[in-house]
Formats: C-alpha cells, structure tokens, sequence
C-alpha cells in the first residue's frame, strides 16, 4: 500500500481531551474521528486491524462448532416486551418509531431476536444444541460515554448465543467458549484475568468477565495472589491484605477493562419468550441457553494500553495494520518503490511515498507502530539500508538479501505458533 493513498489523516497537536493514551493515539494517528459523543468514523489503519481482531475472533469460535449469522440492529418492540425488557432496560436503550409510529429499538444486544428466531426453528431436542454468533455495531445510549472506543454509544461487539436441552450440555459449550476466549487474548499478546461477575442487565444465573489489566480500567478485580480465585468488586467487599475466601493467599486489587462476558442465562428469555422444545421423554421444555460477548471495538484500545510505548504503539504481530513500513528519505523514492516491490510479494507492505521530510515522515511512522522498518537512506546507492525492529530497539545496516532472512525467521515463528 502506498501511504500517498491510504487516507491516514494524523494530528500535529495531541488532542486535549483525550485521557487516556490509547484514545490519544487513535486520534493523533487518524485511526478514528469522533462524529458525535461515542460515535466515530473507523479510518482506514483502525478498520484493517478491527477486521484481524474479528477474524481471530471467527477463528476460534468457529472451532466451537457455532456459526456465523447477522441479525439486524432494528429491532421490533413486541419482541422486547415479551421479554420485560422494554421496561427493564431503561435509558440505554436506544428507541425510536417508523414512519407509521410503530416503536422499534436499535440493538444494544440480541437476546430477544435470537430466542425469536430459535424458537420457530426448533420443536425436538435432535435439533439441539445450536450456537449462533455475529459482529455488528450495537448501539446503547450510555449515560457517559467516554474514552473514545472504551465506552461508545455505537460500538462493535461479537455475540454469540447457544441453545441446549439440558444444563449439562450448557456446561460443556460454555467450557468451550472460555477456552475459545483464552486463545484469542492469548492471540492478541493481551494480559488478562478471567473473574466472577454480577450478570446486571441480561439477568442469569452464573457469569464471569475477562479483565484486561491496566491501571486506566473501570472495573476492580479483587484477586487472590495465590490462587486463580478472582471476582469483580462489584459483587465482594473485599479489601487489600484480607485473607483470600478460598482460605490460599492475600487479597490484591487491580484495575481492569472487561472485553469479554460469558453468561450462563438458564432460561430467563426461553420461559418468557416461550422458546420450548420436546425432549426425549416427551415432555415439553424451555430451551436453556447461554450467551457470550466480546467488545471488539474496545479491544482496539485494550491492546494499545498495553501495546504502546511513550505514546507509540506496537502493534502485536496479529493485528499489526502492515507487516513492514519502508521510509524512503530524500531522493530514494525509486529504490523505495524497488524494495517495495519485491518484499511485496510475501509481506504486506506500507510505503511512505509522500514527498515530505524526514522529520514528519518518521513522526506518522511512529504512529503507525509497524514493529519492522525500512529505511531507504544515506547508504541506499550502496544497497544498504536501516533495519529497525520496532519491539526490540534494534537498528542495524544491513543489505536487503540480509533483511529478508529476519523477516523470514519472524515469519516462520507465526506459521509454528498459529498453524
Ligand atoms: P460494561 O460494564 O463495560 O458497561 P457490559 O457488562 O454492559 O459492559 P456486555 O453487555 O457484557 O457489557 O457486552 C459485552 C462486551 O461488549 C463487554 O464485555 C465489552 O467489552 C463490550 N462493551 C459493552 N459496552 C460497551 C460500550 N459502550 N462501548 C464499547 N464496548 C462495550
Ligand atoms: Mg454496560
């Protein structure tokens, strides 16, 4: 890709309003441009990283045997009424009417149109169990939405949704979920806590939350420092130094983001919404359900909190927006182009063709976080040129024939992790 092209409109003054150093990035870098409170445009670098967080995310749930579908974000008042919801959710709850005054909500997740649609599909317990997920924007009018991506009023999620005839099967599918889970933050290099949750809003009965730890968090985790115990202080009066309940260790506290809830509902939305199903001994059943959301637009920030340096990013190898940025200075654009063109061929690359000085070349490329660079400089007439692995602080003259076997040796060590 040809930077000239790439529509990444970066900002000379670090935004005022912005608090927290991930929001401050987005915004100096053009990932994002707000359009409203909690609203924002994902520019191009944001929407190419998004879209690798979404496909890890498809990956490993696809292995859980459930299944990609989209439901739409207006939703019909009936079906939240059935469910109490109407009245239960209050002023998150975006609502509006079309034009013959018949009142609809935009989602602010999809417990009611799923059970809609289950409900007219599956009559016997042979067509159970079923898993149903998507990613699409949710919409929730937030009270105070703040840090840019970590609290939108328009925001992406994934949901998935699983349907079961017995608490046994919930059981083994929830099991799965979480293991799923492991592997995308493991994935997306992000240190996290799974803990015990209160359900607040969707209802249910056993919940747990996954914590990405950083000191800028909202929520605060009360932890054991000798065990994997671990519940969310919202729930536990808890203080630092306690004893831990499990009767192994002291308590601690630390801050944290929740990008991930897995719920066990039972069957809050099937009794209501009268989502039955006739099991083997005949008898007619409410199907038991569980559901699991991952806030994909929030995870953006979660890994720049802890993906950046002196307000730099780096991006994880997964997600990184290019493979390898290479800055050529002065007059090196051809040769640039040459290197580009090449590399391009087994790499995703970034060039900053733009003709603009060093200076503010090596400013947005800091931006940008690509962990490899090339620059096409002082040496380029005797093909040689700086190496700088981002991660590492390393910068090093080296030919081009000598560059590729580092990319090469990066390359390969991502094939043997995720192949
Ligand atoms: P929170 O306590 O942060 O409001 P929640 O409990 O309301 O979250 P869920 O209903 O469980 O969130 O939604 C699933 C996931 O969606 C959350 O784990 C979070 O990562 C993400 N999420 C929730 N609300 C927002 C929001 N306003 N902006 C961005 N992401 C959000
Ligand atoms: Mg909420």
């Amino acid at each position: 890709m040809k930077q000239s092209r790439f529509f990444i409109p970066t900002l000379r003054e670090t935004p005022k309003d912005a608090q927290i150093v991930s929001h401050r990035i987005l915004l100096k870098g053009g990932y994002i441009k707000q359009v409203a409170a909690g609203i924002y445009d994902y520019l191009p670098l944001a929407y190419k990283i998004i879209k690798k967080i979404e496909n890890i995310v498809r990956e490993e749930i696809n292995k859980t045997e459930s299944v990609e579908v989209l439901m739409p974000a207006l939703q019909p008042k009936d079906l939240w009424v059935e469910s109490l919801r109407w009245e239960q959710y209050g002023k998150e709850l975006m609502r509006l009417e079309d034009r013959n005054e018949r009142p609809f909500c935009l989602g602010p997740t999809h417990e009611e149109v799923v059970t809609d649609l289950v409900r007219d599909y599956v009559n016997s317990y042979k067509k159970l169990p079923i898993g149903l997920y998507q990613i699409q924007n949710k919409f929730r009018d937030e009270f105070r939405p703040r840090f840019g991506l970590m609290r939108g009023r328009e925001f992406l999620m994934f949901d998935l949704y699983t349907f079961h005839k017995d608490e046994d099967d919930l059981d083994v599918w929830y099991k799965r979920v979480r293991e799923a889970y492991k592997r995308i933050l493991n994935r997306l290099e992000l240190d996290y806590r799974i803990i015990g949750a209160d359900s607040g809003n969707i209802g249910g009965k056993a919940s747990e939350e996954f914590m990405v730890l950083c000191d800028i968090g909202e929520d605060t985790i009360v932890y054991s420092d000798s065990s994997s115990f671990a519940l969310n202080q919202e729930i536990c009066d808890l203080k630092e130094g306690d004893p831990s309940p499990d009767g192994k260790g002291i308590i601690k506290h630390a801050k944290g983001i929740e990008v991930g809830h897995i719920f066990k509902l039972g069957t809050r939305y099937s009794e209501l919404m009268k989502a039955n199903f006739i099991d083997q001994d005949q008898k007619t059943k409410p199907i038991i359900m569980g559901c699991y959301g991952i806030g994909i637009s929030r995870l953006l920030m979660a890994i720049l909190e802890q993906h950046s340096n002196d307000e730099k990013p780096v991006w994880p190898k997964e997600v990184t927006p290019f493979d390898i940025h290479i800055i050529p200075l002065g007059d090196n654009l051809d040769q640039g182009l040459e290197i580009y063109e090449k590399l391009s061929k087994n790499y995703d690359c970034l060039i900053d063709d733009r003709d603009e000085r060093a200076g503010v070349k090596f400013q947005d490329a800091d931006l940008v976080g690509v962990r490899y660079r090339i620059v096409v400089g002082r040496k380029a007439d005797e093909g040689i040129y700086e190496f700088q692995d981002l991660k590492q602080g390393i910068k090093k003259e080296l030919k081009l024939s000598e560059i590729e076997k580092e990319l090469k040796k990066w390359k390969d060590l991502l094939i043997q992790i995720f192949m």
